[in-house]
Parts: structure tokens; sequence; C-alpha cells
């Protein structure tokens, strides 16, 4: 599997974009997570273009992950004349309309006439689940929620007989470190206030600890100085 990483950046962050990646294997690519501008952080990363992706995984409903997607759905039906596909987490599915529905439930055709959208309209979607795995093209999805304020997906992602594992945003959760640990790269975030202490991450004992990478970090990090592998944007990995 072939990793773009497109930000690493928290939600406040002035340098970097927010925390999301393009995971790519067999010609097919996933893109996780979908903050705004998202063509321009695909563009800046030389990561494919929205054209090319074939699907968005949406970890949760905070703005750093999925605000470019009304972006990235009128793109796929004004653009590229179809139809995006989504997946997610039932309890994520469950509100993504009710948080673009304000900005996408209206169209006007060249007449003038409005007509109503749902998000049926505008994306197919696959349910994600917590109990078994979900196969989209060839990655094999697994999932599993955070400690965070709103349901929150961990994931395991496989292929190829290889697997990326990512925590998303979670307090420190040392079960979910260990669901994560069968990840030949196990990215997890770090940050202030709820999120994971990097001293915690620090004290992750080998064999895990050189197979972290850190995402989701505050803009004072020192990235150089830092003991564990900081991800930075428009780097490509090999998972
Ligand atoms: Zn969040």
């Amino acid at each position: 599997m072939k990793l773009h990483v497109l930000g690493v950046g928290d939600a406040f962050s002035q340098q970097s974009y927010s925390t999301c990646f393009v995971l790519e294997h067999d010609g097919f690519c996933l893109l996780i997570d979908c903050p705004h501008p998202i063509r321009k952080v695909l563009y800046e990363a030389q990561a494919p273009d929205l054209g090319q992706l074939d699907a968005v995984l949406i970890t949760h409903l905070h703005g750093d992950h999925c605000s470019g997607l009304e972006g990235l759905l009128w793109f796929s039906r004004f653009a590229l004349g179809r139809k995006a596909s989504i997946l997610a987490h039932p309890q994520v599915l469950a509100r993504t309309w009710e948080r673009l529905a304000p900005g996408m439930d209206t169209v006007r055709d060249e007449a003038g006439q409005p007509h109503r959208l749902t998000l049926d309209d505008l994306a197919d979607t696959t349910e994600l689940s917590t109990t078994s795995a979900v196969q989209v093209g060839p990655f094999s999805i697994e999932a599993r929620l955070t400690r965070h304020h709103i349901p929150t997906t961990a994931l395991r992602i496989s292929a190829g007989g290889r697997t990326l594992a990512y925590s998303c945003d979670t307090s420190f959760d040392p079960g979910l470190l260990e669901w994560l640990s069968v990840g030949d790269l196990v990215i997890h975030e770090t940050n202030l206030g709820i999120h994971t202490p990097i001293e915690d991450l620090l004290a992750v004992p080998e064999p895990l600890r050189s197979r972290l990478a850190l995402v989701h970090y505050p803009d004072d990090l020192d990235v150089e100085g830092c003991a564990l592998r900081c991800l930075r944007a428009g780097e490509v990995v090999e998972v």
C-alpha cells in the first residue's frame, strides 16, 4: 500500500493542513478524512486529484476532518458527473447530511426552479463496522470507536498482506493501542487537552515503538528533535 500524507496538523494549526491521507493500492485510491480545501490539499501533496479518488472515508464529523465534504460532493456532481462514495461508521453517517444540508439541500436549474437534494443524490454510502471487516476495493477495513467528544473511528486497513493502523482522534487508550499494534505502520494522533499526550506515546516500548508515527500534532512540536517519527505533508510512505 502507498500512503500519501496530505496534512498532519490539528484544528488550530497555522502551518499545516488538517490530518488526512490518501491510501492507494492496486489502482484504488481511498481518501481518509476530507478537510477543506481538499482539492488544494491533494494538489500540494502531489497526491491523486479528486477525479482519481474511488472513495472517501470520514472518521468523524469535526470540521478539521470533514469540512471538505461539501466541496468534494459538488465537484463529483458538477465536474465529474457522478456520485461520490462515502464510508463511515453508522453513527457518523447518521448525522453527515445534518451537517451538510444547509449548504447542499437545494439546487436551482437553469430556469431557476429549486430542486431538493439528499445525501443519496450525491453519494453512495457504505457503513463501517466495529464487529467485522468491510471490503472496499482491495481494502479490508476494520473500525473501532475511540475516546473522543463525538463518535469517532480508529481504523485498521489491510491489503496485500499489510496493515495500516490509524488511531484518529482519541485520548490515550491502552486498549486502542493494543488493537492498533498489529499494524505494519501505526499512525497515532497526539495533542493537548483531551487528545493523547506525547509522553504516553514516548513511553511505548519496542517493537511497537518503531512502527509508530505521529500526526495531528501541534505546530510547536519539535519534529526534528522528536524521539518518535513525525509524518509530514507531501510524504509518500510504503506501508
Ligand atoms: Zn476530532
